[in-house]
């Protein structure tokens, strides 16, 4: 059982500013304020401060802020939850559980799994942000879901402070969905998650190039997770820019889907388009694609841009603010509607 620093941790206690600039606390790091923040050390006491009665109405409670866009001030609360550490609370059979504070780092976590031997995560290596929000929006990666090893989360009533448990059934999870993104918006603190991991594991290496990267850098015909999560962190490392050095969210729209009918229309048009057939029907198309097809790759407006390697992901080149970006991810959207009369929905909250 691994408890990191409980000894450390139980001396925090909440921390509250006023009027305080969340530049740090976001990934894009554009400037910005909020009325109030907190931090909550652990859970015990987010349910002592949760059941009193509220400063604000308007609360959001953040993780790292690596899928978030502050367009302006935050005229509210942000709440933050800084509780560490994991625990092995079953392991039997094919299966171990873990459960996992939600303030705790996600690629930690899977780290920690892969070198436990523990599969099922790998895929998602090195994707930014906290544990508590991985539920939120189902992360994603290289052919694997978090739903896929989802097992229950503790949550917190942001209204009374009363504690729920939440089951694989009840978050509907989907293509960067769950409910805490519809009907229970902003109505819970996530303040621990349970995983299921494979103690056996089999590696998933069908997506893009990962099976030959994993095979090239291993020196293996069949990689194992330790090759798996080492190949993703290299592709990821030579796509994705570091939001510390350019400020970004890592994909800003979600990839689209289209009917057949429409699909074939375009590729009368464009004889390199890229697509996915669904299960559930319809066609989806790389994002990505359809920006760069638009003419946007590389593109930039003032101090907000579009990153000359990656279409999908929008960069602050340094004094970018908010609205900055937000005004350009939506001539972005405009321009794609016109050229090929698909709607782009944001997978960043922007607020
Ligand atoms: C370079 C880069 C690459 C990325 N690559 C990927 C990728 O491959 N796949 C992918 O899916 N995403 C990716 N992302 C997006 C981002 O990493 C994920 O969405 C991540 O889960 C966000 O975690 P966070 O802790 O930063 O959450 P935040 O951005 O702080 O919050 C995201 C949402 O979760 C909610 N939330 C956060 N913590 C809690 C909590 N404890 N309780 C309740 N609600 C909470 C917030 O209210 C908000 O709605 C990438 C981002 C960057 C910057």
């Amino acid at each position: 059982m691994i408890k990191c620093s409980e000894a450390v941790k139980e001396l925090y206690i909440m921390i509250q500013y006023n009027n305080h600039s969340i530049k740090e606390f976001h990934t894009f790091h554009t400037d910005a304020r909020t009325r109030l923040l907190t931090i909550l050390a652990n859970e015990k006491e987010a349910q002592q401060y949760l059941s009193k009665p509220a400063e604000s109405t308007n609360r959001l409670v953040i993780g790292g802020g690596s899928n978030l866009l502050f367009t302006r001030d935050f005229e509210g609360e942000l709440i933050q939850i800084d509780n560490k550490g994991f625990e092995i609370i079953e392991e039997k059979g094919l299966w171990v559980w873990v459960k996992v504070a939600a303030g705790e780092n996600w690629n930690t976590l899977v780290q920690w799994a892969v070198e436990h031997g523990y599969g099922g995560i790998e895929n998602l290596s090195y994707i930014p942000g906290t544990v508590g929000a991985a539920p939120v929006q189902n992360i994603g990666a290289y052919g694997v879901e978090f739903k896929e090893v989802f097992n229950s989360l503790e949550a917190i009533d942001l209204a009374d402070g009363s504690k729920q448990n939440f089951y694989l059934q009840e978050l509907d999870f989907d293509y960067r969905y769950s409910i805490f993104k519809g009907s229970l918006k902003n109505k819970f603190l996530i303040s621990s998650v349970v995983v299921k991991l494979a103690r056996y594991p089999k590696v998933t290496l069908d997506y893009g190039n990962l099976k030959e990267m994993a095979q090239s850098m291993s020196g293996k015909k069949i990689p194992d997770i330790v090759d798996v999560r080492n190949a993703v962190i290299a592709i990821r490392k030579t796509k994705l820019p570091n939001p510390d050095e350019l400020g970004n969210a890592g994909s800003f729209f979600k990839n689209p889907i289209i009917t057949h009918e429409h699909f074939d229309d375009m590729a009368e048009l464009y004889h390199d388009i890229v697509s996915y057939p669904q299960k559930g029907g319809g066609v989806k198309l790389p994002a990505a694609w359809l920006i760069e097809k638009a003419g946007f790759k590389g593109f930039v407006s003032g101090q907000a841009g579009v990153h000359p390697k990656h279409a999908l992901i929008l960069i602050n080149l340094g004094k970018a603010q908010g609205g900055e970006i937000y005004q350009l991810s939506q001539l972005i959207q405009q321009k794609v509607m016109e050229i090929f009369g698909i709607p782009l929905e944001p997978e960043v909250i922007i607020l």
